[in-house]
């Protein structure tokens, strides 16, 4: 029997293989065995620091194209 090593990204709330998603890169964890409750305020830092610098992420800054001289 073989166990699927299926993944889970927080951050996008996908699931897929490898340690890393291929979505935002973020690190993402084991969606077997909960270790922790979904509600858990750790999960939820650890989400942020982890999403922190990926393409996702950094899509959600504001950027100088994106009214930048506050002109609309
Ligand atoms: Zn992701």
């Amino acid at each position: 029997m073989v166990r699927t090593k299926l993944q889970h990204c927080k951050a996008c709330d996908l699931y897929a293989l490898g340690p890393n998603c291929k979505a935002c890169g973020a690190l993402m964890v084991s969606s077997a065995p909960l270790k922790y409750s979904p509600e858990d305020p750790q999960g939820k830092r650890r989400r942020e620091r982890e999403n922190a610098g990926s393409d996702e992420w950094a899509d959600s800054l504001p950027s100088p194209s994106d009214g930048g001289d506050n002109s609309e």
